[in-house]
């Protein structure tokens, strides 16, 4: 196709997300208002936030309804997930997925901005689909609806149920503090550590106890040394889970989670067997006895040059220029389950900001995620998304050229940790 032709196809991509403006800024707002209203809803009734990981029903029922009332043909609860879904336009190769995550956070709600990346795939859907109409080109356009990005990883499991085969490429963007297309997340992997020790009574006879507790202190103190000899571009980090239930009674279980996180998923299985190393030392100074078991394993995001810098001229069309790629690739982010699709698949995770210093995963974000500002990037970001999927689709032999990149780098799967469960 002439490049002109395509120029005058992204206009009308944009000018569809345009059209809808309205309708998608209430959909935004709707899905905060879910997750307001269930919030309220479960603090009085049942204590639980029904929209975190694999529990998004209500943003995932607003969204696909949405689509459907598009246009789109919607498969709800795809691969077996009760919150995922499969919203399809077009027909014909190639076929590229957007993703529209959905959960929110314990306590601090959508302070990752996850009500933006749901709309963000949505109008990106709406856009692509406009195009295919128009140009009467052969192609598909896929919105995922991809549940617990924040734990458990709902695109590892779309993958094992092989959500990815037919899809040629992948892309979806995420709110922050600042813009980029190439971006860069640290792979990581969770471990749980259990001890088990003996309880007796605090006082009068702490002689007999075998204190649990103590092994996760232990094992705390243990990692806070190991920080001074990391790289620093690795991270450990943990929270205590079960530290006993009374203050006079020895506690003869306590447990911990860490997250282990390195730029490669080889860096991660290293550091991960130190740490392990940490918790059986804690074990053996106090007498306790543990297990570890495994969690969720992130790979890095494996960014498609091609695409991102597609992406790249794109903004500058849509008035945004971003900074050198070298200034990008500084920029690395946290971990995401689309590191692991970008391992499947060539994909783009673009970042684009809705504000100037706010940290994600705090409240004050969370309030960000809801600002006119807010919106107006996350089409913005729509649109670049729009256009990037027409320059994949209809520009002669770049799909090869992304896909013979891909098949060049890395692709290879993250190894399983060995030896899951240690019993010392
Ligand atoms: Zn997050
Ligand atoms: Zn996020």
């Amino acid at each position: 196709m002439e490049h002109n032709d395509i120029v005058q196809l992204k206009e009308t991509g944009c000018r569809k997300i345009d059209a809808h403006m309205t309708d998608l800024e209430s959909l935004s707002r709707k899905v905060m208002d879910a997750l307001t209203q269930c919030t309220i809803f479960n603090v009085q009734q049942i204590h639980a936030n029904p929209e975190l990981a694999y529990e998004e029903h209500n943003t995932s029922n607003l969204l696909s309804d949405f689509l459907q009332s598009h246009g789109f043909q919607v498969e709800r609860q795809y691969c077996g997930l009760k919150t995922a879904f499969r919203a399809t336009a077009g027909r014909g190769p190639p076929t590229i997925a957007v993703m529209s995550e959905m959960d929110a956070l314990p306590e601090v709600g959508h302070a990752c901005g996850h009500n933006l990346i749901a709309v963000a795939g949505v109008a990106t859907g709406l856009g692509v689909k406009a195009i295919l109409e128009e140009s009467g080109h052969s192609g598909t356009i896929v919105v995922l609806g991809t549940p617990a990005e924040e734990i458990g990883g709902g695109k590892c499991d779309l993958i094992r149920a092989g959500a990815f085969k037919d899809i040629d490429a992948g892309m979806m963007v995420h709110p922050g503090n600042n813009s980029l297309a190439h971006y860069t997340s640290l792979a990581v992997t969770e471990i749980h550590v259990t001890f088990h020790g003996k309880s007796a009574h605090a006082a009068a006879s702490p002689w007999e106890g075998v204190n649990a507790l103590d092994a996760v202190i232990l094992s705390f103190n243990a990692v806070g040394l190991l920080r001074q000899q990391i790289r620093p571009t690795d991270r450990i980090h943990g929270i205590i889970t079960h530290g006993g239930h009374r203050p006079n009674v020895i506690p003869d279980r306590a447990s911990a989670s860490f997250f282990v996180r390195s730029p490669s998923g080889s860096g991660v299985l290293e550091l991960a067997d130190r740490v392990r190393d940490c918790f059986e030392g804690a074990a053996r100074a106090t007498g306790c006895s543990l297990e570890i078991s495994g969690g969720m394993e992130y790979r890095e995001m494996n960014s498609s040059r091609l695409m991102a810098e597609l992406y790249t001229k794109n903004l500058h069309c849509l008035g945004l220029n971003l900074d050198p790629v070298e200034e990008q690739l500084k920029r690395r982010g946290g971990s995401t389950d689309f590191g692991n699709v970008s391992h499947v698949i060539p994909c783009i995770h673009p970042r684009y900001a809705i504000c100037d210093d706010t940290n994600i995963h705090s409240k004050e974000f969370a309030s960000q995620a809801t600002t006119d500002r807010a919106h107006a990037e996350t089409f913005r970001a729509a649109k670049g998304l729009v256009m990037t999927a027409a320059d994949v689709m209809l520009i002669p032999g770049i799909l090869r050229e992304i896909g013979d990149e891909f098949s060049q780098g890395e692709g290879k799967p993250l190894p399983a940790i060995p030896d899951p469960h240690v019993q010392p």
